[in-house]
């Protein structure tokens, strides 16, 4: 069997708060990460246009992570739109099923998300893969869940006769520590980058900078941010 290196990472990184919080993670643990995203019809194209501006801000801002920083892989996914019935492809209003399952919901999209990755780290000999599911804030996603993410550790090492390493760091943390966890890997200066050059708005909205970021501030991810900002800059005061 090839060898996976041990030192590189791959980082699902899709310019959100969670993602990039993610891809400072593998920064300060890993001597080489690669970034992969993909294209599939967002409704806010804004997401892909970030990815560049963040992966920049980093690299200017912690030189310590500017070599660690390598390549960035984009993929096109145009079938998951034409799959899905969801506010986040098609201009529809943001609805709720009986599962509190927002109609953004691509069934199985991280499946096929994380299975992508592995195949380019199969390819580019990386053997962790980073990813910023969470089953804290977003129960409701099932391709989310711990559970899920560890059987698809062991399908992806059984299917493709490796031993990948799959990480999600924010698994069991809240939106509010996910910004606490910014803070440690990066102070003040990373908590910056995060909060005006990330996006997390299922509508695309960039033209406010509020306190916790840019977004529409209605929309249930501009809720749970702004949420998780006012309980981390309180925690901070106490
Ligand atoms: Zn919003």
């Amino acid at each position: 069997m090839t060898n996976l290196s041990d030192d590189r990472a791959l980082v699902l990184f899709s310019a959100g708060q969670d993602s990039t919080t993610c891809l400072a993670w593998a920064l300060e643990r890993f001597s080489v990460v690669e970034t992969i995203g993909y294209d599939y019809g967002q409704r806010h194209v804004i997401e892909l246009a970030q990815r560049p501006a963040i992966r920049e801000a980093l690299a200017r801002r912690f030189p310590q992570w500017s070599t660690r920083l390598q390549m960035d892989h984009t993929l096109g996914l145009s079938a998951l739109s034409a799959i899905s019935e969801t506010a986040l492809t098609r201009q529809m209003e943001l609805t709720f099923d009986e599962d509190r399952i927002p109609n953004t919901f691509v069934p199985g999209r991280n499946i096929i998300f994380l299975t992508l990755a592995a195949a380019v780290a199969y390819r580019r000999g990386i053997k962790h893969i980073v990813a910023g599911m969470c089953e804290t804030d977003y129960s409701g996603y099932p391709d989310c869940r711990d559970d899920t993410i560890k059987a698809m550790q062991v399908a992806l090492n059984l299917g493709m006769d490796r031993r990948f390493v799959l990480h999600t760091p924010l698994m069991f943390i809240d939106k509010a520590g996910t910004w606490e966890m910014a803070e440690a890997l990066g102070g003040s200066a990373l908590v910056e980058i995060v909060r005006t050059e990330t996006h997390s708005c299922y509508l695309g909205v960039r033209e406010t900078l509020h306190e916790w970021g840019h977004g529409c501030g209605t929309c249930p991810a501009c809720e749970l941010r702004s949420a998780g900002w006012t309980r981390y800059r309180s925690r901070q005061k106490a």
